[in-house]
Formats: structure tokens, sequence, C-alpha cells
């Protein structure tokens, strides 16, 4: 047998030697869905004769495009370097980058993140002169994106008033932005699958050109898969789809980003005849936190059963941790984790950011080295925006708002009120800022500064061209005074460090996959927070991160912290079921990062939003039996407490309007069932076999279960 199979159990198997036709490997947390993909991929290479220029695998993250690939090098060799292996987004910009002018894109199209998609929402309001933050605008942008369902359709269903201002004036915000990004070559995150579905539904030529670099294909992760993303993998599919999807709908957290459970619960309605397999053997974890995790997962009222048993023994209990407040649960973290050594090996994960101030500080109290994966990002930090928006110029003189972001950046003397002038001018006569600068002596009267710095702009989009990423920074860094300027700043050192940090970034990436400055550029963009460069961390560094960036992961050693009401669940998914089980889910995914060891843990008190508020025990942890815990003191296993039962709580009988989604009550007529929501003095409740029901609750006669 071909040692690609040989390590692979039966189910396994079948999905590497499936050939033609689609197929859906459905299964739980750590049961080899994603090794199945990459040996199937090696399998096609090696045994089916497949040239690798017909393949494509599309990831969660880059990272995991990355480490996939390099798996696959390892596997097969050489070949393996012309497989496509990337995320959804990663993917258009390839074949944006090549088709984009089928659809009107400019060459030099430029992807605005989120601090962008900001710069320009303001910039909008003021023109509009709404009075508004563009917070809320860009989530509704989002929104509308996500769901590839147009502006019409979300206005229909949309509240009277978005961020503050009438939906009417909502939707011209919308136009404006999208006018904005058109006229500066920009492209924001979502627009990148928008128009390569817009291309492919417009030119089936390009689409059918694609589909010969596509003709296998694998999706991880498709139960996080939005509406636009579920189109993009059925237009390259095509007639004739070679695709094999691999996800669980136990791990579907995306929903709040309008990722579709429903894709992978209908993958076989959708390709009928496709081949379903399931993996039943858990390879990842020890069988104690394996129990753990089917018991909770188990709780979920809107989920299909599945089967999920252990490969290895029972190994050492899982931990529960009850602080007095969440400093004492950060000291008990930073015990723990010194007591065990190997820092690599061991992953703390917590719900929101916000948490992980208190851990970082008690982990570097105790010399913890510590990675911290997406809190501020790396590329988000004022000096490396304003090195990066030297390149986006360079590659796209049309781009306004980061041209107006290196305008006095280092100071050159060139004042806000000269800007606007020239702003004014460009909107005037219809052409681009840059435009505007060049003809500055028809503008303003001391124009010197600015043409200097036009004379400079134009050195640099000739360097763009000649020069990779490295040698451009450097020649801006060189060029504009921007170190000295950093100098003499009070956190200046701190900057220099982390503009060293880039170049030494844009050094490896010229070596590991080399390109253009606009090409390194596009993987800025791309690259997720959880996927920056660390230049700090030591290898031998602690993993802090949100339960999201920890999905496909792995880590001898977990600790879930903070698993407390309105936290584990979150309080904005309180009200209903589907938020709740959402939650669950998250709960479900932590809980399975873990091989050996896993440590949960809960504060009594905890500071939120600058006020210290009393806190409740997750409910999720009233989903564990108690034979599977083992309560810890504050000093880990050398003090051993008897598990008390997480305080129950006191349940009157009908108590106006409180009833939470998710929660079992009672029904003189139609018996039991499960709030599905609850709002105001009514309820929503699911009664098995009867259906859903809206009741007052004054009047229902409820009983809590
Ligand atoms: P997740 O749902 O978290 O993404 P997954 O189903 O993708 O998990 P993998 O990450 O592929 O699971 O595998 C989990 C672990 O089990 C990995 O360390 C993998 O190498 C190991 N593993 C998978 N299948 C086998 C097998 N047949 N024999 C031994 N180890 C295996
Ligand atoms: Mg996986």
């Amino acid at each position: 047998m071909s040692d690609l199979l040989s390590s692979l159990n039966p189910s396994q198997q079948e999905a590497v030697l499936h050939f033609e036709g689609p197929a859906l490997v459905v299964a739980g947390a750590g049961s080899g869905k994603t090794r199945t993909v990459v040996h199937r991929i090696a399998y096609l290479l090696r045994e089916r004769r497949v040239y690798p220029a017909e393949i494509l695998a599309v990831t969660f993250t880059n990272k995991a495009a990355g480490e996939m690939k390099e798996r696959l090098e390892k596997m097969v060799g050489r070949p393996a370097r012309d497989l496509w292996v990337s995320t959804f987004h990663a993917a258009a910009v390839r074949i944006l980058r090549t088709y984009g002018e089928y659809v009107g894109l400019r060459p030099g199209f430029v992807i605005y993140d989120e601090d962008d998609q900001n710069t320009l929402l303001k910039e909008v309001l003021k023109e509009l002169e709404l009075e508004a933050k563009p917070g809320p605008f860009r989530a509704m942008i989002d929104r509308i994106k996500n769901r590839g369902a147009g502006l019409a359709e979300y206005m229909r269903e949309a509240p009277d008033f978005i961020g503050g201002v009438p939906k009417d004036a909502a939707a011209e915000v919308y136009r404006k932005y999208q006018s904005g990004l058109r006229m500066q070559g920009a492209l924001d995150f979502n627009d990148l699958l928008l128009l390569t579905i817009e291309l492919f539904e417009q030119h089936p030529e390009v689409l059918h050109k694609v589909q010969q670099r596509a003709r296998f294909i694998h999706v991880d992760e498709y139960q996080d898969t939005n509406p636009v993303q579920y189109k993009l993998t059925r237009l390259l599919a095509g007639e004739r789809p070679n695709l094999m999807v691999v996800g669980d709908p136990d791990q579907s957290i995306y929903g709040f980003r309008s990722a579709d459970i429903n894709n992978i619960l209908d993958f076989t309605k959708d390709y009928p005849g496709a081949r379903v397999i399931r993996l039943e053997e858990n390879y990842r974890s020890s069988s104690s936190i394996l129990r753990v995790a089917n018991a909770v997962i188990e709780k979920n009222a809107l989920r299909l059963e599945k089967v999920l048993r252990p490969t290895r023994p029972g190994g050492e209990p899982v931990r529960l941790y009850r602080a007095p407040n969440a400093r004492e649960e950060a000291a008990f973290v930073a015990r723990e984790i010194v007591k065990l050594g190997n820092f690599q090996q061991i992953a703390v994960l917590y719900r929101t950011n916000a948490q992980s101030r208190l851990l970082e500080e008690h982990l570097r109290r105790a010399n913890v080295p510590v990675r911290l994966v997406g809190a501020v990002g790396f590329f988000e930090r004022r000096e490396i925006k304003d090195l990066l928006a030297y390149g986006r110029v360079a590659v796209n003189p049309a781009d306004s708002i980061n041209l107006r972001r290196i305008v006095n950046t280092p100071p050159r003397g060139i004042g806000a009120t000269t800007v606007s002038r020239l702003v004014e001018h460009a909107q005037k006569t219809g052409t681009t800022v840059f435009e505007a600068f060049r003809v500055a002596e028809q503008v303003i009267s001391r124009p010197q500064q600015v043409q200097a710095f036009v004379r400079l702009l134009d050195e640099l989009i000739e360097a763009a061209f000649e020069s990779g990423p490295t040698a451009f920074f450097q020649r801006v860094l060189e060029q504009t005074g921007f170190r000295e300027a950093l100098k003499q700043e009070p956190d200046g050192e701190d900057r220099l460090q982390n503009v060293e940090e880039l170049l030494r970034a844009a050094q490896d990436w010229e070596e590991e996959e080399g390109g253009s400055l606009s090409d390194f550029l596009d993987s800025v963009a791309l690259t997720a927070k959880a996927e920056e460069p660390q230049g700090d961390a030591p290898a031998e560094a602690v993993t802090l991160m949100t339960l999201h960036n920890a999905k496909g992961l792995e880590f001898p050693t977990v600790f879930l912290v903070g698993l407390e009401e309105n936290l584990l669940p979150h309080r904005n998914s309180l009200h209903r079921l589907e938020d709740l089980e959402e939650e669950r889910r998250l709960f479900y995914v932590g809980i399975t990062r873990a091989q050996e060891r896993l440590y949960l843990s809960y504060a009594e008190e905890r500071e939120t939003y600058g006020k210290r508020e009393y806190t409740r025990p997750s409910r999720f942890l009233e989903d564990i039996p108690q034979d599977l815990l083992k309560e810890v003191g504050a000093f880990g296993d050398s003090e051993v407490r008897v598990l008390p039962q997480a305080r129950p709580e006191p349940k009157p009988r009908t108590q106006l309007a409180e009833f939470k989604g998710g929660e079992k009550v009672r029904h003189p007529k139609f018996g039991s069932g499960t709030v599905v929501a609850a709002m105001g003095g009514e309820v929503t409740v699911m009664f098995p076999g009867v259906g859903l029901k809206r009741l007052a609750v004054k009047f229902a006669g409820l009983e809590r279960l």
C-alpha cells in the first residue's frame, strides 16, 4: 500500500482514494480532516498523475496555506511549488491581477484595510455633512458585501437609522464610498471576491481559463464559508465539479460575519451524487479532553448528531480553577505555565482581545516570553502604515487616501490649508489629487514644497518599478528623513524597531516568495492579524490569542480563561438561540485545540469597561459532568478541593422578561420547549411537535426547567 495511505484510517483512505466528482468530508474536531486533504493532494500528484497546476486548495488563513504547502513539499518535493494553495481572498487577488482589466480594474489597484476604509468613510461623511462615526457604516458595508446581496436588498430590511443617520442617507454613504474606491483605484477586502464573481459571470472565457487551473478543488473549514465564497466555489467547480470540501458544522464560528452553516449542511443537495465521508476518530486530544468536548457540544439543539471517538488514552484530568478575580486568574495561569515549562507548547485562549492585557502582564512579570497574536496589528501601527502608504502611492498615484497620509509625513512644510485647496481643485476638475499636486503653481501661491514632494514621488514611482520592496522602503527611509523624524518622538525607539521589523519582513518575503513591491503590498493586505511578523517574540514563547484565531490549530497544553456569563457566552449573544449556540461552538473549538492538558478557569469578579463587576460562571460549564473535571486551587494540583456544584441560579417560578435564549421551559398547554428569543415582555419558544410560539411572559405561565 502506498505510504500515503498507510498512516490513515479506512475512512480517511476512502477520501484520499476518491477521484473525480464532488465529495464532502464532515467530521468533528481533530479527526484528521486537514491531514486528509494534504494526503489526498499528494495522492493525486503521485498516483493519479494529476499536474500540480491543476490543483487548488483553499484554506482559512494564509498561514494555514503556507503550512499545507510546506507539508506537501516534504511529501512530494518540487512539484508542490506549483500547487495553488491559498485563501479565497488571495486567490481572488491573483485572478484580478491577471484579468481585472476585463471588469474595469486598473492594473495597479490597491487593497484597502479597515483603517483606510475608515479614512475614506470619514471623508464621505464630511462631504455629506453627516455628524457620525465611520464604524457602523463600515459594519453596514461589510454586511452588504459579505452577503453579496447588494445595497437595495439590504436596505429593504435595514433598521430606519444606521450609525445615527436615516437609512436613505446611509445608502448615499454607501454609494459615495463605492465611487470613492473606484476613483482611487482601490478595492476593499470584500470587493475582491465580489469582483471576481462579476468577472466570471461576465466573461465565461476567463472563468474557463481559471477552471483549467483548478480542476481539482479542495476547501478546508467549509462550515465557515459565507454566501459570496460559496458562490465563488460553485462557479469555479463548474458543471463537472471535482470538488472536495471538508468541515465540521460544530465548529462554525463566523456566523456573525455572515458565514452560513447551511453551505455545508446542504452540500449534498447542491451537488447531487456527492460522496459523503465521515471521520469518527479523534487523533488530537486525550480522551479526558474529548469527553469534555463531546459533553459540551451535545447540548446544542440546532445540530446534527455526530460520533467522535478517542484514539488516545485518558491522560490527565481536565482542570478547573475558580479565581476570586481576574488578576488572580492571570496569576494562576502564569504560575502554572512557569511550572510546566516548554512554553512554545502552550496556548492561552480567550473570548475577547481585551482579556489579553492582564494575562500578558502577569506572564511578563513571571519572565515568560509571550507571542501575542492579533492585538494591535503590526501592519496597523502608524509608522508601518506610513511607510506602506509610500509604497501604495508609488504603485497607484491615484490613491488619494494614502497620498494625503504621506504628504506631510515626515513634516515637510505642506500645511493642511494647502492640501485642502489642492483637493478642492482635484474635485472641481475631476482629476486625482496627485494630478492637482502636479499643477500646484496654478492653484496656490507658494508651490515650492509641493513641487519638491511631487519630484520625490516621481522618483519613488520609478523606484517601485525597478526595485523589490526592501530596496524601495530603504530608499524611502533615506530620502525622506523618516528615521530622523521618528527619533524625535517620545516612543521613537519602539517605532524605529517596528520599521526595522518591516524591512526584515520584506526581506523574508523576497526570499520566500519574491516579486514586485505591488505583490508585497498585496500579501500585506491579505495577511490577517493572526499571521503577522512577531519580531520580538522568541521561538520559545507562550501563544496568546482569541478563540476565533485558534481555529484549526493544536497545542499540547491549552488554558481557556474567562469562562463567565457575558464573556463566553458573550453578552451580545444571549438573546437568540442561534447566537448562543455559536458561542457554545466557540467553546468547543477552544476545548478541542488541546492535545494533552486542558485548564478551564473563570473569575468571580472582573473589570468590564472600567467597572468592577461580579460575574457568574459560564452556563457552558454546567454542560460538563462533574466527574470529568478536577477542581484545583490557586497553586494547581498541590491544593485539591472538592468541586462545588457550579453555583446554581435561584430559579423563580415566573419572573418577568428574564428568559434567555437556550433556556428550557415548560408551558401548561404546549409542554416543554426551548427559548429561542426573548425581547421585552415576549418570548419565542420552540416546542417540539408543536412548533414556534410567541408568548407574552406575563400570561403564559412558563416555568423554568
Ligand atoms: P480541526 O477540526 O480542528 O481542523 P482536523 O479534523 O482538521 O481538526 P487535523 O488537524 O488534520 O484534524 O488532525 C488532528 C491531529 O491528528 C493532527 O496532529 C494529525 O496529524 C493527527 N492525525 C490525523 N489523522 C491521523 C491518523 N490516521 N493517524 C495518526 N494521527 C492522525
Ligand atoms: Mg483542520
